[in-house]
């Protein structure tokens, strides 16, 4: 993904499991998702637990990051998946600016709830974070709850939270399909 970027910016780095490119799982349409390395949760039936340690995966810089990215006009969107994205909020916000301004719609999977997010705003980068996603997929994965007929999430506890009319409204509206 050719992109102009401030050194500072292009520099910034994260800590990351892993890319999938061209992803039809993690939200609508064609997207290139975005392991974080690093979950606190510990979620009983968790797919990724390679994802847990905090030193695990690799540390790249974005720059480099973006490099893994394939340039596919095809692609409509990001995903930040886990791990814990709220994990590398200020990394992870920084980041997701950067397809923002592409034109890129932002899907963040946390196992954090929407109301455990907004509690800690003051966290570095949580704010950011959350302005910038399109989509918040809330909550740890319960494994007896696990439902897989709704699409894009594991457990019926989570939700796909539509972020801009939620924090207008001060109540959960949730992502419907267009
Ligand atoms: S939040 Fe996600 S990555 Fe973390 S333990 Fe739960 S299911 Fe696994």
């Amino acid at each position: 993904m050719a992109i102009g970027l401030d050194q500072k910016l292009a520099a910034t780095t994260l800590r990351i499991a892993g890319v999938a490119n061209e992803s039809i799982v993690d939200g609508p349409g064609i997207r290139d998702t975005i392991f974080f390395q690093g979950c606190p949760h510990a979620c009983p039936g968790c797919h990724n637990p390679e994802t847990w340690e905090t030193g695990g995966g690799n540390e790249i810089s974005i720059l480099d990051l973006l490099s893994l990215l394939i340039i596919n006009p095809l692609v409509t969107g990001v995903t930040f998946s886990g791990g814990e994205p709220f994990l590398q909020a200020s990394a992870a916000a920084a980041l997701g600016g950067i397809f923002k301004e592409k034109g890129l719609d932002l899907w963040v999977y946390t196992g954090f709830t929407w109301e455990d997010l907004l509690v800690n705003t003051e966290k570095p980068g949580f704010k950011e974070l959350l302005k910038i996603a399109d989509v918040i997929v809330d909550g740890p994965f319960r494994k007896e709850l696990k439902d897989n007929s709704i699409k894009f999430i594991g457990s019926s506890n989570q939700r796909l939270i539509n972020v801009k009319i939620s924090l207008e409204t001060g109540r959960i509206v949730q992502w419907l399909p267009t």
